[in-house]
Order: C-alpha cells, then sequence, then structure tokens
C-alpha cells in the first residue's frame, strides 16, 4: 500500500510535508529558533509547577486557558484583555483555526511572498484557494499594487508577515492599514518576529482598536525561547475569537502546555534580555557579510537574508560540509541563516569566509 492508493483528497495528492531539515550537527542555524536554553531558574520553577499539577492530570485542563490567556493579554500592552487574545498550539494551530472559521472551499487567501511557507500550505490544507501577490525588491509591500492585487482577487483572507520570514522585513503600519481598508475579509498580520524589530518598529497592535477584521498573531517559539512548549497566540476583536471557539477542539491547550507558557511569562524580563544580545549580533552579522561583499537584506528579526550565489545549494551543502546548518529558503539565489550565539556566529562566519 502506497500513499497514492489511498483514497486520499484529490487536492492533496503530489504534495510534499513541511520540512526543513532536522540534521544532527554541531552548529544548527536553520529553524529561526532561539539558541539559548531556558535558565536554571526558570527550568526549576518550570519542574515545580509541573510537579504541582501533575497530580491533577486526570482532569481536563481549564477549556478557555483564561489563565494563560490574561497573562499574555498583559504581556502585549495595548490595554488588551482576556476576551480579547486567544491561545493555541504553536501560532500554526492559531492560523490553522483561523483558516478554519474565516477560509474553506470556494473561499480564498492571499499572501505577498516571498513569505512564510505555511500559511500557503495551512491555506490548501483547510481546501482553500492560496493567491501569492508580490513584493518589491527591497521585500516591501508597495501600498498601491497590493490594494490593487486585493481588489482583483476578493480574497476572505490576507497574511501579512512583519517582520516577514524569511526576508527579515518589517512592514509599515500604514501599509497594513490601507490593506486592512481594501480588504473584504480577515486580514492577519504574523508578527512571530516582533520582539526582534529594531527600537521604534511599531506593532501592528496599535492598529486593532480601529480593525475588528485584523488578527495579529504571536508566538513563544522564537523571542521567548519556547519553540518546544508549542505555544502561538493572537490579539482580536472579541468577535474573532468567539468565532474561533466554534472550530478549536475541546481542550486543545494541554495542562502541561499552559503551566510552561505561565512560567516562561514569569521569566519573560530575563527571555527578553537575550533578545537584545540577539539583535546586536544580527546587526553585526548584517555588516560582516555586507563587508565582505555580499547582499544582505536589512532584518528586523532573528535571522539574515543573505546572497546573490548562483549555486545557492553548493554553498549551503559547503556550510553543512563545516558543521553549519544553514537554510535554503526564500528566492533562488538567497540563504538565511538564523541568529546563534557568538561561538555559533563565528563558527558561521569561519565557514562562510573559507567557501568564499
Ligand atoms: C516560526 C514562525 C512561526 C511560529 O510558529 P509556531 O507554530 O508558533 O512555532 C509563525 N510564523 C512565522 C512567520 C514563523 O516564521
Amino acid at each position: 500500500m502506497r500513499l497514492e492508493d489511498l483514497p486520499i483528497r484529490d487536492d492533496l495528492r503530489g504534495r510534499t510535508p513541511y520540512g526543513a531539515p532536522q540534521i544532527d550537527v554541531p552548529v544548527r542555524l536553520n529553524t529561526n529558533e532561539n539558541p539559548y536554553g531556558p535558565s536554571a531558574s526558570l527550568v526549576a520553577d518550570l519542574a515545580e509547577a509541573v510537579r504541582a499539577q501533575a497530580g491533577e492530570l486526570n482532569r481536563y485542563p481549564d477549556r478557555d486557558a483564561l489563565a494563560l490567556r490574561g497573562e499574555l493579554a498583559s504581556y502585549l500592552g495595548h490595554g488588551l484583555t482576556v476576551e480579547r487574545v486567544w491561545a493555541a498550539n504553536g501560532s500554526n494551530e492559531v492560523l490553522q483555526q483561523i483558516l478554519q472559521a474565516f477560509g474553506g472551499h470556494g473561499r480564498v487567501a492571499m499572501g505577498f511572498e516571498p513569505s512564510y511557507s505555511m500559511h500557503p500550505i495551512i491555506t490548501t490544507g483547510a481546501s482553500t484557494e492560496w493567491v501569492s501577490g508580490a513584493r518589491e525588491d527591497d521585500f516591501g509591500i508597495d501600498p498601491g499594487k497590493a490594494v490593487a492585487a486585493i481588489e482583483e482577487h476578493r480574497p476572505d483572507i490576507v497574511f501579512l508577515t512583519s517582520p516577514n520570514n524569511p526576508t527579515g522585513t518589517a512592514l509599515d503600519p500604514e501599509v497594513i492599514a490601507g490593506i486592512v481598508e481594501a480588504a473584504p475579509g480577515m486580514v492577519v498580520v504574523d508578527e512571530a518576529y516582533f520582539e526582534f524589530a529594531r527600537t521604534g518598529t511599531p506593532s501592528a497592535l496599535t492598529l486593532l482598536p480601529d480593525n475588528p477584521r485584523l488578527i495579529v498573531t504571536r508566538t513563544m517559539s522564537k523571542a521567548f525561547a519556547m519553540a518546544g512548549t508549542r505555544l502561538g497566540y493572537l490579539a482580536a476583536h472579541p468577535a474573532v475569537i468567539e468565532a474561533l471557539l466554534l472550530v478549536r477542539l475541546p481542550y486543545h491547550l494541554s495542562t502541561l502546555t499552559q503551566t510552561a507558557a505561565r512560567v516562561a511569562l514569569a521569566h519573560g524580563a530575563e527571555l527578553l534580555g537575550a533578545v537584545d544580545a540577539l539583535r546586536a549580533e544580527r546587526d553585526a552579522t548584517v555588516e560582516w557579510l555586507r563587508g565582505r561583499g555580499l547582499t544582505v537584506a536589512d532584518s528586523d528579526a532573528n535571522f539574515v537574508l543573505f546572497g546573490l550565489f548562483e549555486d545557492r545549494h553548493a554553498v549551503w551543502r559547503g556550510m553543512l560540509d563545516r558543521g553549519v546548518l544553514i537554510r535554503e529558503v526564500g528566492p533562488p539565489e538567497w540563504l538565511r541563516v538564523s541568529i546563534g550565539t557568538p561561538e555559533e556566529m563565528a563558527a558561521f562566519r569561519a565557514a562562510l569566509e573559507e567557501i568564499l
């Protein structure tokens, strides 16, 4: 029995699953993880919190994760409260729930590429048509062209990633506001990397009060160094949260997930301290790459897109041979490196220097 022999949905035939390589090498700079593991005190607090919960695992978790959502609202600020925040297992599940509630057969979702590959994958997985809009040469979005594309395709959902993955580009809130005004449906701003943005970069959260069809998603996978916990969340109008309640699985967020996320939030100041170090390392990496004569996209994220390589696969392979795993992603001649510790970035520079 092969996959092709199964009575699988026609629109899934011939597709390949999402798969960044998980290769065991000394320096892994390919999935934008935070290189700094949790501190000893966070680990101790987490172990204690889990111990306290363990005796009650015969019970279902708080189905609405109210305590966690309230704490996420406080973290986000902007006057947000529990009824305007929603959480799920990674922002990928949050995005899937948005598709389940606002997409579906006969509906259209649109994004501006190059951008996060999971947006089209989750869209088509929800039997929704994907329309790809284009970004400019500097990876920004031209507001006039974006509005024209929206008027042409009338998408039910528009995805905007800011800062964008894999380019690192942050969007001006005025561009987002113009798109929200033109869009007939929901607009999702994926802010997975917001905490890494350069000082003064405004969040799309500032636009929420005036825009009930706007959704801003965030994650604890990157800045909060909790990729293994699987916790993503969003802020939106309370009516949007009510829509998501219709499609979420009962008790989707386990007691252990809620507990781990709450402990991490309590250690927020410490975790965000490491973000400052990563931002400095990112800026130094951009400068070093430019100093080597390479083309580098401005980055407001914890990774850098650089090129241009006629044979980027050979460069990627050469880096891997030297124990450094980066990502072959984005436009054809570019490569992406996630920002690691100073030692990891030194290994990255040494390996690239050899190849160049
Ligand atoms: C990494 C990433 C996410 C995070 O996904 P999780 O499911 O929360 O781990 C979301 N959006 C973008 C653009 C990302 O790069």
